[in-house]
């Protein structure tokens, strides 16, 4: 299988030709600046293999989350790392490209072993991170308690507490509010400002969520507040697909998700459960759905070159991170189904991280609406300068994003 960084150098090469960049700088742009690799011990003798990929900090420090994941390897940590440095160019907030790992299985792990190996990653790249230098964060399987580990480690071991080391903390520790909603609420401002442009109404458009955790629920609940059908839901055990197209309250939904395990194909209010007019789809089926707003929430590779064709949504909007692949948008594009691609859509993560490190570095406290203020601006700003791009190229907006970020890469590297 052709790897994952291949396929990313491949789009940024495409918005690069576009943009006339001549090829030494697509080669600086296409090189990580650092790639460094480290073995964790716990416990005595449990190894793990850790990285840490610093793909560019021409706008400022590297910036990218840190993945606990059996599957992590160096190719997927690469292409990440590419994907924040374009993503937080397309935001526009002064950060690089970064991310890091671990190959493990977390579940496996006893909480105590799970925080001596946080505190290991620390202590094995404590001399290649900094407030201004390189700036951690959450990422799949690591959370708040686990920032939290790693500030109080990077203190110990720098003699000075310092939260703008590490982003995603609690907020005693120096957290952000808003940081849990972030990723949802920046692609609920984009939605807001979509619908306005191809005049849909919230009532009359139906929507389907693949992945029910942080991103895919709180975009669950924003949608249906303003009004919109949730008709399909899905985790990673089971989905529900509403027949009749009348729309799901997605807290109910998670209601008996959490008292049977896995979304299942009742939709149930309270004790009165519906089971007719309601079904289970597989995972595949879920994405051919006819409906107008397919939320990939869960994972990468969901639609590519195998399934584009069958895809009958009218608009993707790509929160999980590479769900769509670049020759999938090149189809879909063909077939006028519009695609958010997750380096514009999830850009509200990153977006409330680098308002964390701001508040950290100035010892500032923002109320929740502060940050929401703030992140529609952006989120807004971004949406509609793709847009733009988009058009003047007469691209899909995963090209226009990327042909974005690179002008601002380049432009900050000639004024360096
Ligand atoms: P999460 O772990 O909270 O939730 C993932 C969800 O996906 C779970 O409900 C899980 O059951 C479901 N899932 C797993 N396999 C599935 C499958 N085969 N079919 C359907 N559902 C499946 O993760 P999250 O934080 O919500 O992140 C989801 C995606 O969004 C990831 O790709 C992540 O990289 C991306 N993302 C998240 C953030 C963030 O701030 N949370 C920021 C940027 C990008």
């Amino acid at each position: 299988m052709e790897k994952s960084f291949q396929k990313t150098l491949d789009q940024l090469n495409k918005s690069a030709k576009l943009l006339k960049l001549d090829d030494e700088i697509i080669k600086k742009l296409s090189t990580p600046q650092n790639i460094l690799t480290k073995e964790l011990v716990i416990s005595g003798d449990k190894k793990f293999e850790a990285f840490r990929v610093q793909h560019n900090n021409t706008r400022g420090p590297f910036k990218g989350g840190i993945r606990y994941h059996p599957d992590a390897d160096l190719d997927e940590i690469e292409t990440l790392a590419l994907l924040m440095a374009i993503k937080c160019a397309v935001v526009d907030i002064p950060m690089g490209g970064g991310k890091g790992g671990v190959k493990v299985n977390p579940k496996e792990l006893s909480i105590e072993e799970l925080e001596e190996l946080s505190r290991a990653w620390i202590k094995a790249f404590k001399d290649n991170i900094g407030p201004n230098v390189d700036v951690p964060a959450p990422d799949v399987y690591t959370n708040s308690q686990i920032m939290d580990w790693m500030a109080d480690e990077y203190g110990k071991l720098t003699d000075k507490y310092e939260p703008a080391i590490i982003t995603g903390k609690s907020i005693d520790k120096g957290g952000s509010e808003g940081r849990d909603i972030a990723t949802a609420q920046g692609a609920f401002y984009i939605l807001e400002e979509l619908i306005e442009k191809l005049n849909l109404k919230p009532k009359e458009t139906t929507v389907v969520i693949q992945g029910f955790g942080n991103a895919g629920f709180n975009m669950a609940n924003l949608v249906y507040e303003a009004g919109f059908k949730l008709i399909g839901f899905s985790d990673s055990k089971g989905s529900i697909f509403d027949l009749k197209n009348g729309g799901m309250n997605p807290e109910k939904v998670m209601e008996s998700k959490k008292e049977q395990g896995q979304i299942h194909s009742c939709y149930c209010l309270g004790t009165v459960c519906d089971c007719e007019n309601y079904e289970s789809l597989s995972n595949e089926k879920l994405l051919e759905i006819e409906t107008d707003i397919l939320i990939p929430a869960a994972l990468e590779n969901q639609i590519t070159e195998e399934n584009a064709d069958k895809i009958k949504a009218k608009i993707i909007i790509e929160i999980a991170n590479g769900a769509v692949t670049p020759k999938a948008t090149e189809i879909l594009h063909k077939k006028n189904i519009l695609v958010i691609p997750d380096v514009l859509a999830n850009a509200g993560g990153v977006t409330v991280s680098y308002f964390e490190w701001l508040q950290n570095i100035n010892d500032e406290k923002w109320p929740l609406e502060k940050v929401l203020t703030q992140l529609k601006d952006i989120m807004v700003k971004a949406f509609n300068n793709t847009w733009l791009i988009g058009e003047n190229y007469n691209t899909d907006l995963r090209t226009a994003a990327f042909i974005l970020a690179l002008g601002r890469i380049v432009d900050a590297m000639e004024n360096k």
